[in-house]
């Protein structure tokens, strides 16, 4: 048979996205489902977000404005940056795929953690790049081994921080002696989605404090603390050159006029933020302290998520989760098989996840008690 496809794209794994609550619904015929398993704000969207998407819905009959201007403006104040340090993309996944484009040649070196984040490894498959994975330590990102796999040869280093799916994060003077370890001729890829859930931590460093040097991207997102994951709209920030390179590569119209304005709007939300991360705060803890008391072994997290070692097949619990409601991450796709990761979700969403996962867990390990 003929083969119409690039072989490197034989080796892609499909990324797997959290299981939708329509989905769910259809298919088990339940009409309550929680969705604990994409790390969605669970409240949001921010009432002046919602306010700009209404003001904004009559001319969605014309493009968007490809240069997100007033959007970019607003971040560079925000962020005390230039206007030509950002780049807009259709989520901050696309600022991860835009990077791979620009920069990584076929049979490149790209440095990637395991388990981190699945995109960057999708991307650079599909670059057709050369991937060196390096397993976590005590699941953290182990960034001397990162700088010695990165080498003289490395085009890229992914560094998800905090990480996902395990939720730890890498300390300032970590990220220090790696960005001075890895050459100039690398560049570094600082995935900050979970940003805002971690920036009080004393020893969390803030990428954007080492914009000056030539070889750094930091990449952050409305999808999260911001409640705008259905809109799709993160931001790289890096050097005027680099984000010149990003931005020859990028789509015209990557990201919707709706997106741009609630964006926008969500910035100024201060309020609404602030509500979001003590929210989170709260129920993570009430989610860790009840994963405690049921036995349950909790990874730190400085996300909106929590990794669990739930000591049964992860998969055959997702199920049965499932069919109570709840969809939580199973973590087999990254090789953690008695490992789930959920999201903290209102204190009904959070209860219910609590209560189905006490109730599958005994029936899990039931027949195993049997005599
Ligand atoms: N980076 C990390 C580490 C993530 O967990 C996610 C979302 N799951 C993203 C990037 C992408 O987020 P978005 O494209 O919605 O901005």
């Amino acid at each position: 048979m003929k083969r119409y496809h690039r072989e490197c794209i034989e080796r892609v794994k499909p990324y797997v996205p959290g299981k939708p609550i329509e989905e769910v619904q259809r298919e088990l015929e339940l009409n309550e489902v929680v969705k604990l398993a994409s790390n969605e704000h669970p409240i949001g969207p921010s009432p002046k977000a919602l306010r700009a998407i209404r003001e904004n819905l009559g001319t969605i009959n014309r493009y968007p404005d490809s240069s997100c201007y007033y959007l970019k403006k607003a971040l560079a104040k925000h962020l005390s940056v230039k206007e030509e340090n950002l780049l807009i993309g259709n989520g901050s996944d696309e600022t991860i795929t835009l990077a791979v484009k620009a920069f990584v040649n076929e049979g490149d070196e790209v440095v990637i953690a395991t388990p981190t984040f699945l995109i960057y490894e999708i991307a650079a498959q599909v670059a057709n790049a050369m991937i060196r994975l390096v397993p976590m330590r005590d699941l953290r990102y182990d960034l001397k081994a990162m700088a010695a796999a990165a080498g003289k040869a490395a085009k890229m280093v992914f560094i998800a921080n905090p990480d996902n799916p395990t939720g730890t994060y890498v300390r300032r003077a970590e990220l220090e002696e790696f960005l001075d370890a890895v050459g100039p001729h690398t560049i570094v890829f600082l995935d900050e989605a979970y940003f805002e859930f971690a920036k009080d931590l004393g020893d969390y460093p803030d990428g954007l404090a080492y914009l000056g040097r030539p070889n750094l991207i930091v990449a952050r997102t409305f999808s999260k603390a911001y409640g705008l994951a259905g809109l799709r709209v993160g931001y790289a920030a890096s050097t005027p050159e680099l984000i010149g390179y990003l931005d020859r590569v990028r789509e015209p119209f990557n990201v919707n006029m709706l997106a741009q304005v609630a964006a926008r709007a969500a910035l100024d939300d201060r309020k609404f933020l602030k509500a979001t991360l003590a929210h989170v705060k709260k129920e993570k803890a009430y989610l860790a302290a009840s994963l405690g008391a049921m036995g349950l072994e909790c990874v730190e997290s400085a996300t909106n998520f929590i990794l669990v070692n739930v000591r049964v097949d992860c998969r055959a619990l997702f199920e049965r989760l499932l069919r109570e409601g709840v969809i939580v991450r199973d973590m087999q796709v990254w090789g953690f098989d008695t490992y789930i990761r959920v999201t903290a979700g209102t204190r009904a969403e959070n209860r219910k996840f609590l209560g189905a996962l006490e109730k599958a867990l005994r029936a899990i390990r039931a027949p195993k008690e049997k005599p």
